[in-house]
């Protein structure tokens, strides 16, 4: 049997992996599950799975967490500390799906004792790719992507050579404006950009897609996972969504990944890497689709692009201030205190003010540092959106 973790079990992916695991229960033992505010799910995974121990996110929450676990053998804990500890509990594979960069102690702790990490939670690599590799080299952990793109680019480059490729390009929606005026997106509401066109995903990333700051996490995370060039990845919109990624190679080759928008795909090739099994994913029909459609993204439209690409080029820890305001905007767009287009405004002037703030993005890559520059970030973010709401 397989001891597994699943960091984040009460979200999207976290229950997608669930619906995987538990049509073969006797497959797998399952050593931590952890979770938020959803408590209800929690404690009911936790006992259908005969999870060692459930784990909360937050400490006021871990009597309800008790009290929904009564009677049964589950463990319960609560706090970041306790998310830790799960995660380092020893363990063959661990699933990384906790939002944002909250997911970054926990993931190190799963690399730190070896496991193979499963890493949906895209953040840790944009916040601290180089401190993530260089854990998982030291502890010997193999890292494998659950993003449909970093996995489709996965299996593009299985028995290649990286030397061969030229180029990397990652599909995206467009998300839920790619067809609005640009002029319409000032007043776009939080129920529209919380809904996509293609994929049935968490809140936050489903709006991350209609502003494209999940397609710039991502240009960050590839070239972080696959030790490519900035300017070797880019990104095209696909509006169909089925060409996850392509790999371009030097001799002109193009290999495409081909797959239903179901995250259950990506999912169940980590889990039974290196094997392919059998996955309860629509199988496309071809013929039926009869087309494929692709074009250029609007630069204008989607300023995250632009942004990655600049975090890119300065490189240290502006990946860390980049993602610690998204997160900051995003929660404010999700309240209603600021604009659709506002976020890619208060991302830029935090990344500027970081970078005018002499040392900071060079500071030494260590966890102390990201979640220092993570708060910076926030609180930064939060003065730019005082400032902005004053003028
Ligand atoms: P969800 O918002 O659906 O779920 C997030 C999970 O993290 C939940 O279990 C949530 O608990 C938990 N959580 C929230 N805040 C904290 C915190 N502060 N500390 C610890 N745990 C917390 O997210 P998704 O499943 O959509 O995304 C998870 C990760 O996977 C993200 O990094 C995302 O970018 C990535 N990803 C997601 C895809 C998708 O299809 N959804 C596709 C590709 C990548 P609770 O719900 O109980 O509050």
């Amino acid at each position: 049997m397989r001891r597994i973790s699943i960091l984040g079990a009460t979200g999207s992916i976290g229950q997608n992996t669930i619906d995987l695991i538990a049509r073969a229960p006797d497959d797998y033992d399952v050593v931590a599950l952890t979770g938020g505010a959803n408590i209800a799910q929690l404690a009911r995974d936790a006992r259908a799975l005969r999870a060692q121990i459930a784990v909360t996110a937050y400490p006021d929450r871990l009597e309800d967490l008790r009290a929904a676990l009564a009677g049964s053998d589950v463990i319960a804990a609560a706090g970041p500390a306790a998310l830790t500890e799960a995660a380092s509990r020893p363990a063959d594979w661990v699933m990384s799906a906790i939002i944002g960069s909250a997911g970054l102690a926990p993931g190190l702790a799963a690399i730190g004792q070896g496991a193979t990490l499963a890493l949906a939670n895209k953040e840790s690599l944009v916040c601290a790719g180089a401190l993530v590799l260089d854990t998982a080299r030291r502890y010997d952990a193999r890292l494998l992507p659950v993003d449909s793109e970093h996995s489709a680019v996965f299996q593009a480059l299985v028995g290649e050579d990286m030397q061969a490729v030229e180029r990397i390009i990652i599909t995206a929606s467009g998300g839920a404006f790619r067809d609005w005026p640009l002029e319409a997106l000032k007043s776009a509401t939080l129920s529209e950009a919380s809904s996509h066109p293609n994929w049935d995903m968490g809140q936050r990333i489903t709006i991350d897609s209609a502003s494209m700051f999940n397609k710039a996490l991502e240009i960050i995370e590839t070239r972080e996972f696959f030790g490519v060039d900035p300017d070797q990845i880019e990104v095209i919109v696909h509006p169909e969504s089925l060409i996850h990624a392509l790999v371009g190679f030097r001799d002109g080759a193009l290999m495409a990944h081909v797959g239903a928008p179901d995250m259950r795909h990506a999912i169940g090739y980590a889990l039974n890497w290196p094997a392919r099994c059998e996955l309860p994913v629509a199988r496309l029909d071809l013929a039926q689709i009869g087309q494929l459609n692709f074009r250029a993204p609007q630069e204008a439209r989607y300023p995250a692009l632009r942004l990655a690409r600049e975090v890119m080029a300065r490189g240290g820890l502006a990946g860390a201030v980049f993602n610690g305001a998204k997160e900051r905007a995003l929660d404010a767009f999700i309240a209603g205190s600021i604009g659709f287009l506002d976020m890619a405004d208060v991302v830029e002037e935090v990344l500027t003010r970081c970078e005018a703030q002499a040392g900071l993005l060079d500071a030494t890559m260590t966890l102390e540092t990201v979640t220092e520059t993570d708060h910076l970030a926030r609180t930064w973010a939060d003065a730019v959106m005082a400032e902005r709401a004053g003028r």
